[in-house]
């Protein structure tokens, strides 16, 4: 089996091979290590390797783990980017400090509020159903501009940009990604007209496809299987 410590090693030098190729900064690339299903032990054998950023998809095994290891609270960084209930809000604004998975503007309404106001605002993607699949998560990209301009009105929540999941393909495809890109700098130029801040984060790319999303701009990868292994 391989040891967590040559997984995460593994895609470290992913990560810098296409940020190379792409004449990026590979610090301008973000990592999350995608810990669901996996042990709080895991996720802080990958905190003693240095890694700080993790995601998580449901709010009652994030919970559990996030208390766990609440002695490393203000090292680690949470980022939920499963499916959101209404009933799970007050608990993903208390214990959360990234959301990726916003698509409703109610939602984003119940997460101002509830934001416990010793904490900084949430900071926040929208999800685009990039591929336009029937019954997916997430908003279709002519519903992007609309949405951002209403959540950019909420006192607790900091817009910071777009995430998608594109459709499983045979062949790694790039248009997705070069659709939520384009997407991200239109729903922008709006932004500014409106006097409200750019949004800076495409939170695209995942195990199999981290290469492709590098080369057209991600910003944030959420990666699982390779660096904690297959999920069962
Ligand atoms: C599980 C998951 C990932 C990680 O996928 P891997 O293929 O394991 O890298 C990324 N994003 C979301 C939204 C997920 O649910």
């Amino acid at each position: 089996m391989q040891t967590l410590q040559s997984a995460l090693s593994i895609v470290h030098a992913r990560i810098k091979k296409a940020a190379q190729l792409a004449n990026r900064p590979p610090e301008s690339i973000a990592l999350i290590a995608v810990s669901k299903t996996f042990s709080a032990t895991a996720i802080a054998h990958a905190y003693h390797l240095g890694q700080r950023a993790f995601g998580e998809n449901y709010v009652q095994e994030a919970i559990t783990k996030i208390s766990t290891l609440s002695h490393l609270r203000n090292q680690l960084i949470w980022h939920f980017i499963g499916p959101l209930q209404s009933n799970k809000t007050q608990l993903i604004a208390t214990h959360f400090d990234w959301v990726h998975s916003l698509d409703r503007f109610k939602i984003a309404q119940r997460l101002s509020q509830q934001r416990p106001p010793h904490l900084p605002p949430l900071q926040v993607c929208l999800q685009v159903n990039i591929s336009d699949e029937i019954s997916k998560h997430g908003i279709n990209s002519n519903e992007v501009t609309a949405l951002a301009l209403q959540v950019n009105q909420l006192k607790n929540i900091n817009l910071r940009g777009l995430m998608a999941i594109p459709a499983p393909t045979q062949q790694p495809d790039h248009k997705p990604f070069i659709k939520l890109r384009k997407l991200l700098e239109t729903c922008n130029q709006t932004l500014i007209q409106q006097h409200f801040p750019i949004m800076d984060t495409l939170s695209m790319g995942m195990s199999a496809d981290l290469e492709i999303a590098i080369i057209e701009g991600a910003t944030m990868l959420r990666i699982g299987n390779a660096i904690f292994g297959v999920r069962k």
